[in-house]
């Protein structure tokens, strides 16, 4: 007797990660120089040298029973008053240590919080284009998905529609900016506007509605575009961070919660985040980890790579007619199909080994995605595959 919805999961692989293993075939046939894989989000920078630094002084100076025993479940005191010392240094937004539940990267901490918000009959709300993990995440936690359809062509938030798909059963919306797949951030005026919808329909419906803020690219911003630290605007929001793209240690699984003190119910929700994260087995995030962000949370990514690829991107397919979002943040590009279906491109692409990700797993069909977490050389190269992909729908 097997559940059926986890082999569900299990058997099947996400069309990202099939286009990935496609690639590494193609790949030992036509060599790797020869494949365009844009299909998944790992970062293409190393992490600062100052991690790896990090990492040394602790083995050296720190007992190993300490550095590889457990810690406090909530995560060690040095860590949570790091970060709290690194958020109001950035935001003065009043954050302590005692707000902060460290967590093994945005993805563990997101089933943990849809876990505590999910009450019999809870809806939860994700903006479209979004991550396809959230169905799973909040299904699994027993709550209703519902999505709202994406603003194109900016990829803001609609409003109306919002506001048309909030009933008293929705606990929670999802916000993950700068998004993955679109490479958008909401501004701050889409934020006020969607923080005075909220709290209108919170105050008629008699409960809290949270903002879910997954932010794993907060800091992945071009330019002088500001990314909103959206608890100074939305008090019921919670925040899930990871430290997977910013220092790019995806594979360490390190991360954190923070519950804001002005948040409805403070106590019982950040109670709750830590109960579901017990009950899903996930305390005591990796110690050495724990300890290398307690000496690295002011550490900001140097994204001059990141930039170089998205201009090469943006601007080489841009001048060939494709139409795409403006790419302000993460290491996305996403692109209106030529012909409208992103799924027959993604197809016609294959054949000259370019890997895109069609936007219906996004929520969005008719878009693919780019990640330009990759080589700049692979980007040059790959640039006359695209101009001879569009040659092909004019
Ligand atoms: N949320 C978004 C939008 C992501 O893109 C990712 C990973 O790609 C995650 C969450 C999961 O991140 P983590 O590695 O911290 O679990």
């Amino acid at each position: 007797m097997i559940n059926e919805i986890a082999y569900g999961l299990g058997s099947n692989r996400s069309c990202i990660r099939d286009l990935f293993e496609y690639g590494r075939a193609r790949a030992a046939i036509v060599g790797n120089e020869n494949v365009y894989d844009y299909s998944l989000g790992n970062p293409s920078i190393p992490a600062p040298k100052a991690v790896d630094d990090a990492i040394r002084d602790i083995l050296q100076d720190t007992p190993s029973l300490v550095v590889h025993g457990y810690t406090s479940a909530v995560g060690d005191l040095a860590t949570r008053q790091a970060i709290a010392d690194d958020l109001n240094r950035r935001y003065d937004a009043g954050v302590g240590a005692e707000d902060l539940f460290i967590g093994c990267g945005a993805a563990p901490e997101l089933v943990a919080v849809f876990r505590a918000l999910a009450v019999p009959g809870a809806e939860i709300l994700a903006v479209a284009p979004y991550f396809p993990e959230y169905k799973p995440f909040v299904e699994g936690a027993g709550a209703t998905f519902k999505v709202v359809p994406p603003d194109v062509p900016g990829f803001q938030i609609k409003l109306d529609a919002v506001e048309a798909m909030l009933t008293e059963n929705t606990v929670a919306i999802i916000l993950n900016s700068p998004n993955n797949p679109a490479g958008t951030v909401y501004t701050r005026q889409t934020l006020q506007e969607l923080a005075a919808l909220l709290t209108k329909k919170a105050q008629a419906f008699g409960h809290p509605i949270y903002i879910v803020a997954d932010e794993p690219y907060r800091e992945l911003v071009y330019g002088d575009v500001e990314v909103p630290f959206i608890p100074t605007i939305y008090p019921d929001t919670v925040v899930c961070y990871s430290y997977s793209k910013s220092l790019s240690l995806p594979g360490e699984r390190i991360g954190y919660v923070y519950v804001p003190k002005a948040a409805a119910d403070h106590a019982a929700l950040y109670a709750a985040v830590a109960g579901a994260s017990r009950a899903a087995g996930h305390v005591c995030a990796p110690s050495l980890w724990q300890k290398v962000i307690a000496r690295c949370a002011n550490l900001r990514p140097d994204l001059e790579s990141y930039d170089r690829n998205r201009r090469a991107l943006y601007d080489g397919l841009t001048a060939m007619g494709y139409e795409a979002a403006k790419p302000d943040g993460a290491f996305y590009l996403f692109v209106k199909a030529p012909g409208g279906d992103a799924n027959e491109f993604s197809q016609r692409a294959k054949k000259y080994d370019l890997l895109v990700v069609p936007g219906d797993g996004f929520g969005c069909p008719g878009y693919f995605r780019v990640c330009y977490c990759v080589s700049y050389e692979m980007i040059i190269k790959s640039l006359p595959v695209f101009e001879a992909l569009m040659k092909e729908y004019q």
